[in-house]
């Protein structure tokens, strides 16, 4: 065997996105035990980050020991016991996901079905929650794979109007738009490390109201994965000092997100947030001089992902596989029934920059000029730098 060494990329996908030089420095410092106490000093500095990077100051925030998944597996295994009402509403993979494992958690579930590029219908989750006593609404935040932003405020109001627990996925929105926990008065709030947070994949950060939590101390059967049973997990996370052997903390992964937590606040969350919409207006003025359009309606889009339509005349792969060959840039394919109509291109944390914006509209123009496709590069680079001005 030879040590790997991965190949220059620069990430503009759904995720993984890039990482800054000071996180990936983080990951290589020293492994300690996960029982030291200057790692239990570290434990607790994560979760009061957490807690403000959520603004959930009164949930219990802590950072699961596996990817983004790992938050939503938890939050519906730990809320749902066999028979329990569950709303799922589905505008994209991840709600579809979220109904699978619902179902696996025994749970009588109802999804609510959209239009992929569509956000979540308010109206129409309401009306499913008003037919029958449901015990938890689930939704997605921010819907990587079709780049629509739902009303998460709306939907935890309505949550809590028919007596239902709110699970809300937010691991593409954390980082990127404005993530409210304790405005919205959420339940279950989970992201991950990949996306605007710009740390590795592997970790997901979790947080848990004091309804929810309760709901989890009285279940009347045990949570039937192990792991991610938040009864076992607090007493590794919760206690300060008391801590006992639970799993072994993925150390090192912690180190990364600690120093990419540093970073955003050195930057400012809310000026990350407008950072994030800055790129986007740009890169989406440079996209339409382009001669491209979006899939999603302007007032329901992501900043920080962009579902561009693949014009008809054009291969889909034979763009992304030009950008990668050529540039080095990954951008995203689209999933489900979107597969070959759309490109998904990330604007996430350290890759929502203005020298990715440029680099990508000019590595896209090249691949569409290859294929005939008459993209001027000189009018989507001016559109795009008239925005970042
Ligand atoms: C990426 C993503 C996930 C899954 O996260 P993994 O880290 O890939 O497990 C879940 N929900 C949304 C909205 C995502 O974008």
């Amino acid at each position: 065997m030879q040590s790997f060494q991965p190949p220059r990329r620069i990430l503009m996908g759904p995720g993984p996105s890039d990482v800054s030089p000071r996180v990936l420095s983080a990951l290589a410092r020293p492994t300690i035990g996960h029982l030291d106490p200057e790692f239990q000093a570290l434990m607790e500095e994560i979760k009061s980050a957490l807690q403000r990077l959520f603004n959930a100051p009164d949930h219990a925030c802590v950072p699961l020991p596996a990817p983004g998944t790992a938050g939503m597996e938890a939050a519906i295994m730990n809320l749902l016991e066999p028979g329990d009402r569950a709303v799922i509403a589905v505008n994209g993979a991840f709600g579809g996901r979220m109904a699978d494992m619902a179902g696996r958690a025994g749970a009588s579930v109802m999804t609510v079905d959209h239009d992929w590029g569509q956000p979540v219908s308010v109206a129409r989750v309401e009306a499913a929650l008003a037919q029958a006593p449901t015990k938890v609404l689930a939704f997605v935040h921010a819907e990587t794979s079709t780049g629509a932003r739902s009303d998460a405020a709306s939907l935890c109001a309505v949550a809590r109007k028919h007596g239902a627990l709110s699970i809300v996925d937010c691991v593409t929105s954390l980082g990127g738009i404005v993530v409210d926990v304790a405005g919205w008065d959420a339940d279950v709030v989970y992201s991950g490390t990949q996306k605007c947070l710009s740390a590795p994949p592997g970790l997901s950060p979790i947080a848990l109201s004091k309804r929810a939590q309760q709901v989890i101390t009285g279940r009347k059967e045990k949570v039937r994965n192990w792991l991610l049973d938040f009864n076992l997990l607090m007493s590794y996370w919760g206690g300060e000092g008391g801590r006992t052997y639970h799993h072994t903390a993925p150390i090192n992964a912690l180190y990364g997100l600690h120093e990419s937590l540093v970073a955003i606040f050195e930057e400012g969350q809310q000026a990350a947030i407008v950072r994030h919409a800055r790129m986007h207006e740009a890169l989406v003025a440079g996209l339409e001089a382009a001669g491209l359009k979006m899939l999603v309606a302007e007032k329901d889009r992501l900043p920080q992902l962009n579902t561009v339509c693949v014009p008809s005349e054009v291969d889909e792969g034979a763009v992304r596989a030009h950008v990668l060959k050529h540039w080095d840039l990954e951008i995203g394919a689209g999933l489900g029934p979107l597969k070959g109509k759309v490109w998904r291109i990330g604007l996430m944390g350290a890759s929502a920059t203005a020298w990715h914006v440029r680099l990508c509209l000019t590595a896209l123009c090249e691949a569409l000029v290859a294929q005939e496709f008459a993209a001027d590069v000189g009018a989507a680079l001016a559109a795009a730098d008239s925005r970042l001005a």
